[in-house]
C-alpha cells in the first residue's frame, strides 16, 4: 500500500496533486511519500515485536539524507555499502552505533574512517577484509565488532544480477567453512566477534529461500556457541519484494517474513538485525515524466518522455516491469492501445515497456512510474548530458525539494581542462 492515489481524478502523492510538483519543479523528477516510507519502516518494526531488535534501512536502495532522516527519527539504523553512504549516514545524523557496514570490497580506508568515526558492526565477507580489519583496528586503537558473513548456498529465485546467497556468488564465506573462519577470527586480537551475517538477494517474492537460509544460521548459531563464540547479534539482511505489476503480484507480507525469524531463529536469544532496503522506499516513490512525442512507427506507436534510461536504469538493466500510469485518472473504460515506452536517450536499451496497453496519451500528458522509490535516483547518471532529476518529499499537504536539477553550468564546469589544451 502507498499513498500515491487518484483523488477527484487527478494522482496525488498523499494530499499534494502530483501536477503542481510538475508545474513548480519541472519533469521528470522523483517524488517520495513520508507516510509510505513510515509505514513501510513500521511494518517491520512491528514484525519484530517481541524480540530485542533493530531495522537497518539499507540507504542504497535510496539515500537522500531527507529520507534517511525520515526513517533515523523514526528509530531506524543504516545498513551501508561504503564510506561515502557512511558519511552520508551521519551527515543526516545516524549515530554510528545504528549504523552497520556491509560490502564484499572494504577498503583500508574505509575502514578505518568507519572505525574512527564510530560504527555498530562490521560485517565481514572474507578472510583478507578480516586481515585488514584487525590490522587497521591495532593501528587506531579499536577493538572492531564484527559478524562474519556466510554464503548459505540458497537459491533466492530472484532475478540473476541480485541474487547473492548462491556458492557461485561473490558474497560471504561458504557456510561450510564458517566454523574454521570464525576461529581464525577470534584468533585476532582486535576483533570482537559477535555474530552471524546473511543476505540472500534483493526482490524475493518468496519466503522459502529465507526459511533455508535463518534455519542454516540458526544451526550454525548452536555450533559457534559450542566453539566457545559468544554469538549474540544475528543480521538477516533484507531482500524481502514488492508488487511492481499491482495488478498480479503479492509478495509476503513483513508480518509474515517477522513471523518466519521468530520461527527459525527466536528461541536462540540473540539480538536481530535485518536490512530491508526496496520494501521501505520502493513504494514510497514515483517518478513523473511527461510525453513529449507520441510517434506513429512502423505497426507500433511510440510514447516519447522526457525521461530515460539515465533517470531509471531498472527496466534496461533488469527488465524490470514499472506499472506505468497517466496522472489523470482514465475514466472508466476509456480507450486504450499499446505503446512502446521510450526515452530521448539514443541506445534502444532506452526502452520502459514495450507493447503497454495505455489510454490515449498526448504530447504534454504526464505519467507516473510506479514503485521508483528504490534503485531509482541513486541509480541515475548523467548520461547524454542530461541533468540528475530533482528528488522531492511530500509530507500531507507539503512538498520540498531534497536535492534540486543542477543546472547545466554546474555539470559542465566539474570538467578541467590540461594545460596543453
Ligand atoms: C542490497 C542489500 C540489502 C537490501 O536489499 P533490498 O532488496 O533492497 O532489501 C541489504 N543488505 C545487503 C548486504 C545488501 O547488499
Amino acid at each position: 500500500m502507498d499513498h500515491f492515489l487518484y483523488r477527484d481524478g487527478v494522482l496525488h502523492a498523499e494530499d499534494v496533486p502530483v501536477a503542481d510538483i510538475a508545474a513548480a519543479v519541472g519533469t521528470p523528477f522523483y517524488v517520495y511519500s513520508t507516510a509510505t516510507l513510515l509505514r513501510h519502516f513500521t511494518l517491520f518494526d512491528d514484525a519484530l515485536n517481541g524480540m530485542d531488535h533493530l531495522v537497518c534501512y539499507a540507504m542504497k536502495a535510496a539515500s537522500n539524507q531527507a529520507i534517511l532522516k525520515t526513517l533515523a527519527q523514526a528509530g531506524a539504523g543504516m545498513d551501508v555499502v561504503s564510506v561515502g553512504e557512511y558519511a552520508r549516514a551521519r551527515a543526516a545524523g545516524v549515530p554510528g552505533d545504528k549504523i552497520v557496514f556491509s560490502g564484499v570490497g572494504k577498503t583500508a580506508d574505509e575502514i578505518r574512517m568507519a572505525l574512527t568515526g564510530g560504527i555498530r558492526q562490521f560485517n565481514v565477507e572474507s578472510e583478507p577484509e578480516m586481515e585488514v580489519l584487525n590490522r587497521v583496528a591495532g593501528e587506531v586503537g579499536a577493538v572492531a565488532p564484527i559478524t562474519i558473513r556466510v554464503n548459505p548456498d540458497v537459491d533466492a529465485k530472484t532475478h540473476a544480477k541480485i541474487a547473492t546467497g548462491k556458492s557461485e556468488n561473490k558474497f560471504g564465506i561458504p557456510i561450510a567453512r564458517a566454523r574454521e573462519v570464525y576461529a581464525m577470527a577470534g584468533a585476532m586480537e582486535n576483533l570482537d566477534v559477535i555474530g552471524i551475517d546473511v543476505h540472500i538477494g534483493s526482490q524475493l517474492t518468496e519466503l522459502a529461500p529465507f526459511e533455508l537460509a535463518y534455519a542454516k544460521v540458526a544451526e550454525l548459531t548452536v555450533q559457534l556457541r559450542e566453539d566457545g563464540h559468544n554469538i549474540r547479534r544475528l543480521d538477516l539482511g533484507g531482500g524481502l519484494g514488492i508488487p511492481y505489476a499491482r495488478s498480479n503480484e503479492a509478495p509476503p507480507l513483513p508480518t509474515d517474513y517477522g513471523a518466519l525469524i521468530k520461527r527459525t531463529v527466536g528461541h536462540l536469544g540473540c539480538e536481530i538485525e535485518i536490512e530491508p532496503g526496496r520494501l521501505i522506499s520502493g513504494n514510497a516513490g514515483i517518478m513523473v515524466s511527461e510525453v513529449i512525442y507520441v510517434k506513429s512507427g512502423e505497426g507500433r506507436d511510440f510514447l516519447i518522455l522526457d525521461g530515460a534510461m539515465n533517470d531509471l536504469i531498472r527496466p534496461a538493466m533488469y527488465e524490470a516491469y514499472h506499472d506505468i500510469v497517466p496522472i489523470i485518472e482514465p475514466a472508466p473504460g476509456a480507450e486504450q492501445a499499446p505503446y512502446d515506452i521510450v526515452g530521448p536517450v539514443c541506445e534502444s536499451g532506452d526502452t520502459f515497456a514495450k507493447q503497454r496497453m495505455m489510454p490515449r496519451l498526448n504530447a504534454g500528458d504526464l505519467v507516473a512510474f510506479r514503485s521508483a522509490g528504490a534503485y531509482g535516483a541513486v541509480m541515475s547518471s548523467e548520461y547524454n548530458t542530461r541533468p540528475l532529476i530533482p528528488e522531492v518529499l511530500v509530507n500531507g499537504d507539503q512538498y520540498a525539494v531534497i536535492r534540486a536539477r543542477p543546472t547545466f553550468d554546474e555539470m559542465i564546469n566539474r570538467d578541467t581542462i590540461p594545460g596543453w589544451l
